[in-house]
């Protein structure tokens, strides 16, 4: 039987047009473009029903609530398709990627995010390619994951960062070695795909609570009062890059009192690293056990944006402080290597 796919097209560039103000979204114009590319409906491609939202959106100004309608819609319709393609620009691809690796439990199916670099109305273009192999991997591959299909590479969504404003791989997954690289075959490496948790389907919280998150990347010679001023409530979460393995400011007191005084207030505060890769480690140094001590948590090996997702998902939880901060240090969706868990880490095939 010819296989089925259910395509949401949330907007990016993909399907934008130039126009006075630049690139920009218009309704209608990807779904007849697709509809004009041969390879498109070709025999060999799956069967596909595209939901075009609106508005498309710039990922620039995708929200919680977005990502919320995403992992909805894809679960009333879970049931009818083989897999699924996620149209999305590719600025906050990682945001959401991570978000619908943590809201949809239980997936048996893939969930394949894409997007590109250059509209498919340009002549010289990654879209075509990157939609296509989408489509393929979404009906054909047994990768029951929210991941992201982009430039030659099947990367974990939860894991991807965007890594380039310009090139065609402009995701890479730092810490974890791609699922597949698409070459002149696709080639999927089965061994580091999870496997079907075996949890029931369904989203890991129904309403949504609007719990406010953040993220600072600390800088040198930054004022306490910065810190002080983001940590007011309604602020319930926040995801601090520091430096290094997870290093701050140690000496400067008054930056540790903020600290002290947001956990004790109840706000999570979750330690990201500012290098691309690498693990956080808060006793390495004593300038990382200060932050621990101020009642911080280690992010371990996350991206800053798994980090942020997993921290907006988990306050919708109405979790005990204890369990939410256990649950931030587990592996959920296979965004974080546990200690002692082996990992391959090289962006290679
Ligand atoms: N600004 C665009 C977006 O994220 C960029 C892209 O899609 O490549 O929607």
């Amino acid at each position: 039987m010819k296989k089925r796919i259910y395509i949401c097209n949330t907007g990016g560039t993909i399907g934008m047009q130039a126009g006075a103000g630049g690139y920009q979204t218009c309704q209608g114009f990807l779904e007849s473009q697709m509809r004009d590319i041969p390879e498109i409906t070709h025999p060999s491609m799956p069967d596909y029903e595209l939901n075009e939202y609106d508005p498309l959106l710039d990922s620039a100004n995708m929200r919680p609530a977005n990502w919320l309608g995403i992992a909805r819609d894809i679960s009333s319709r879970y049931s009818e398709f083989d897999g699924f393609v996620v149209i999305h620009g590719t600025d906050t691809m990682a945001y959401t990627a991570s978000a619908l690796a943590f809201l949809i439990q239980g997936l048996g199916k893939p969930v394949v995010l894409t997007g590109s670099q250059i509209p498919l109305c340009e002549i010289r273009n990654d879209a075509r390619e990157n939609l296509i192999t989408s489509m393929l991997i979404a009906a054909n591959s047994r990768v029951p994951e929210v991941t992201i299909c982009f430039g030659g590479y099947l990367l974990r969504g939860c894991r991807s960062r965007k890594v380039t404003a310009s090139g065609f791989d402009a995701f890479q997954s730092p810490n974890l070695s791609p699922l597949g690289t698409i070459g002149t075959e696709i080639n999927i490496r089965t061994e580091r795909v999870l496997s079907a948790s075996g949890k029931s389907f369904g989203l890991m919280f129904e309403r949504d609570r609007c719990p406010q998150v953040a993220a600072f990347r600390l800088f040198p010679g930054m004022d306490h009062e910065i810190l002080d001023n983001l940590f007011r409530p309604p602020l319930k979460g926040i995801v601090i890059e520091a430096f290094g393995v997870g290093n701050a400011p140690s000496e400067d007191p008054k930056f540790l009192q903020v600290i002290r005084s947001a956990t004790d207030r109840g706000v999570v505060v979750v330690v990201c690293s500012q290098c691309t890769q690498g693990v956080v480690d808060l006793k390495g140094y004593a300038s990382g056990q200060a932050l621990e001590k101020a009642g911080a948590i280690s992010g371990m090996d996350m991206t800053a944006e798994a980090a942020l997702a997993k921290l907006y998902c988990l306050l919708n939880c109405e979790l005990e402080r204890k369990e939410l901060e256990s649950m931030m240090q587990a592996d959920l969706a296979g965004e974080l290597t546990m200690p002692g868990e082996v990992r391959a880490s090289a962006q290679s095939g």
